[in-house]
């Protein structure tokens, strides 16, 4: 039973964190307010905003979705400063908890300091337990908590500028943003795995954001991303770039932000998401076509690919299930039974427009199965004649360890599978995924300057044990 439960709570996939910060405006919180709010997609289980007033920090960090941990007095009176960094996050199994809420906010032989990071440390693990036998207590089971103790290091303090110094002993996916009294530095690991871009105020006042829809909601313009490898220095006397790094030969952009994370308006890498999920929609239409009445999108993230596919092969777009947002992301219920009603509640499916039709339902992406089983069945119970089921990417069949938390290889339904065993348990009539060479087509850079790790299995940042992103949290809950 145990096994059924933790399947099923999966609804969504997960990945760790959105940021935003932003230098020099005494709204500063409410900027970071907005910001955040804006990237709520990115992260909902808790939130996190630190403000500088140029002496001190303070900050305020809750479980929930930003709107529940903040309200006006909070932004107006108690985090007063003119400097903000703020995070979203995402938990990874079991680690869902007050003490991993983020920004961290520390005190060191330096003075205080905040960090907010989107990523995943491959070499976390390693790290922590070289400084836990040196005697060093951690207050936290975030992989995050490392860099800290990493600038807290004598070796580090002694020297002018510790970041670049800091930042070589990481490994893994890294986009952070630092707050100290004085200053905000924003880095992007040198892969460039996760995405980081900088605004601009129409005041002048410098901003940063993983998506650029943050820029958006508070009208500042998009500049460019922060480059792998990169450091971002904003303080009273504008913004300074230096590298800490070489930009890896090869890049490692996570294709699968553009596939399913990130908000379609961002732009990302260099493209507009919602650009690149209808490309996605129009080259799996060429690879895998098939008859139907019409085309019907997944909401919410399969709408982009579905009107792309739907113009490619015109066949006509249809609507026909209306999503529910008020109930929540996460099911935890005991049998197949009742999640299947639990997602008939959350999708309502409209059985005048579905009934006896052929319908090409076009999905983002399938992970376990099981919620994608749900919604086929529910679409099914409407009355659909045939259901056609095309995925805008490859079958997933390897976990991810820079920061989306997908789930081991066996729990994955692509591994050791065929696609017609998928389609038989997925209970379709047809089912065809787009192949990786056609999805990274629709990318703008060389095929090399992207990971592809959960399709392919080629870990472009090695992995020296395939089990440590799992096993740390799990070896860290002890503790708690
Ligand atoms: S393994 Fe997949 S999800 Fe993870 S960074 Fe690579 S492309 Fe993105």
């Amino acid at each position: 039973m145990a096994v059924e439960l933790e399947l099923f709570e999966e609804y969504e996939k997960k990945e760790k964190c959105g940021l935003f910060g932003v230098w020099g405006t005494r709204q500063a919180s409410q900027i970071c307010y907005q910001g955040l709010f804006a990237q709520q997609h990115r992260g909902q289980e808790s939130a996190g905003i630190a403000v500088s007033d140029g002496s001190a920090l303070n900050g305020h960090m809750g479980m929930g979705l930003v709107s529940q941990v903040f309200n006006q007095r909070l932004l107006k009176e108690e985090l007063v400063g003119h400097g903000a960094i703020g995070h979203v996050r995402y938990s990874t199994t079991g680690s869902s908890k007050l003490c991993n809420a983020q920004p961290l906010l520390r005190q060191y032989l330096m003075g205080p300091v905040a960090v907010a990071h989107n990523g995943n440390l491959i070499n976390a693990q390693l790290l922590r337990r070289q400084y836990e036998e040196h005697g060093h207590i951690f207050q936290s089971t975030t992989d995050t908590e490392i860099i800290v103790h990493l600038l807290a290091k004598p070796t580090h303090v002694e020297k002018h500028d510790p970041l670049p110094h800091v930042l070589k002993h990481l490994q893994g996916a890294y986009s952070l943003l630092f707050l100290f009294p004085n200053r905000m530095e924003a880095c992007r690991d040198p892969w460039g795995i996760r995405p980081l871009s900088i605004g601009k105020l129409p005041e002048g006042q410098w901003c940063v954001a993983s998506e650029t829809c943050a820029f958006d909601a508070i009208g500042a313009e998009y500049i460019r991303e922060v480059e792998p490898g990169e450091i971002i220095r904003i303080d009273d006397h504008g913004l300074q770039s230096r590298t800490f790094d070489a930009p890896a030969t090869e890049r490692a952009q996570c294709v699968f932000e553009h596939v399913y994370f990130a908000n379609p308006a961002s732009k990302i890498f260099g493209q507009t998401v919602h650009i690149v999920r209808q490309e996605l929609g129009r080259m799996l239409a060429r690879e895998a076509p098939v008859e139907a009445d019409f085309v019907m999108p997944m909401p919410d993230s399969g709408r982009s690919a579905a009107l792309g596919f739907a113009k490619e092969s015109k066949i006509p777009f249809e609507e026909g299930i209306v999503p529910n947002r008020f109930v929540g992301r996460t099911f935890i219920l005991p049998n197949q039974v009742q999640r299947d009603r639990a997602v008939a509640t959350k999708l309502n499916i409209i059985p005048d427009v579905v009934k006896d039709k052929r319908i090409v339902i076009v999905e983002d992406s399938v992970v376990r199965g099981t919620t994608t089983r749900s919604k086929m069945r529910a679409i099914r119970h409407a009355g659909a004649r045939e259901i056609h089921l095309r995925v805008s990417c490859p079958p997933i069949r390897h976990p991810c360890f820079y920061g989306i938390d997908f789930p081991t290889s066996q729990e994955l339904i692509a591994h050791n599978r065929t696609v017609e065993q998928i389609a038989q348990f997925l209970e379709v009539d047809s089912l065809a995924y787009l192949s990786l060479e056609g999805m990274l087509k629709c990318m703008k850079d060389p095929q090399s300057q992207y990971c592809t790790a959960c399709w392919s299995g080629h870990y472009k940042v090695p992995i020296d044990n395939p089990q440590s992103k799992f096993s740390f949290e799990r070896d860290q809950l002890k503790m708690f």
